[in-house]
């Protein structure tokens, strides 16, 4: 499979020093064939809808939902923590964003919450009552949100072999902060990847999710202009990426009270991720 390079993004990657940007760097040439949750026996839980590997063995990457299925919009954000971030927690930088989830419930937006381990760790409670929420859902950000390439916009980055086990380890980290059911989902750190980062991917059985529309709340000052960038941006299906995470994406919450009702009114739905992946197959 030719994989494709593609910068999508100017968007910051939240754990480097300031001005770093984040971006995605690939996507299979392929539209992915989604593979349904099996069909539910009545005792079993139905497994979230996944994209089927590669033949190559790579796992796949999710980028929109389908385009002429209805007007549906999944809201993204990342709860972003490097696992070198702890010192500066305890100075007093603010990591999460209580506030923009108080305002996703009070708006009632479903959202998707891609979460590295570290932030569940600093924010226990919190990822608890994310993942606890069935308004929300949680997927996997890595555990250290170091980079997953060789060179991903000055984050450090993990050798080959500490690939799978940081995916694992914050699966594991979730599961301890008390979110009972992440998504087998996974969104690279700064969006970066290549073969054999999603050769490392496929084991997990988690597909990869990027996106299509960037909403450059990362160190954006100014709410106004993040909120016209994702709606100039959104299309049916489309995937947008934000932030959850204070000090680096301040105006989010404020872009979002702009945002949510603006979309609304063009008709759109708020869903999941794991909404569009499914409808991918036509399965949800
Ligand atoms: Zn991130």
């Amino acid at each position: 499979m030719i994989i494709q390079v593609r910068h999508v993004a100017a968007l910051c990657a939240l754990a480097c020093a300031a001005g770093a940007v984040l971006t995605a760097c690939g996507a299979p040439d392929a539209p992915p064939a989604a593979r349904p949750a099996p069909s539910a026996s009545s005792a079993a839980p139905s497994r979230p809808p996944t994209l089927a590997p590669g033949p190559a063995g790579l796992a796949r990457v999710f980028e929109h939902g389908p385009r002429t299925r209805g007007r549906t919009v999944a809201l993204t954000f990342d709860a972003d923590m490097t696992a070198d971030e702890g010192p500066r927690a305890e100075a007093g930088e603010r990591f999460d964003n209580p506030q923009l989830i108080a305002t996703l419930r009070r708006l009632k937006v479903p959202a998707t919450v891609f979460m590295t381990g570290r932030w569940a760790e600093e924010y226990p409670r919190q990822a608890r009552s994310i993942g606890r929420d069935p308004l929300f859902e949680v997927a996997n950000h890595s555990y250290s949100h170091y980079a997953f390439t060789g060179s991903c916009y000055g984050l450090p980055t993990l050798s080959v072999d500490r690939l799978r086990p940081d995916v694992e380890r914050a699966y594991t980290a979730l599961r301890r902060a008390g979110v009972p059911n992440a998504m087998p989902y996974f969104r690279f750190p700064g969006g970066c990847y290549d073969r054999q980062a999603l050769k490392a991917l496929a084991p997990t059985g988690a597909t990869a999710v990027q996106w299509d529309v960037v909403s450059g709340d990362a160190f954006a000052t100014d709410a106004d202009a993040v909120a016209r960038q994702v709606l100039d941006g959104v299309r049916p299906g489309s995937v947008v990426v934000m932030h959850c995470t204070r000090s680096a994406a301040p105006v989010t919450e404020r872009a979002l009270r702009t945002i949510v009702p603006e979309l609304r009114a063009q008709g759109f739905r708020f869903v999941k991720v794991s909404q569009l992946i499914g409808a991918t197959s036509g399965h949800r």
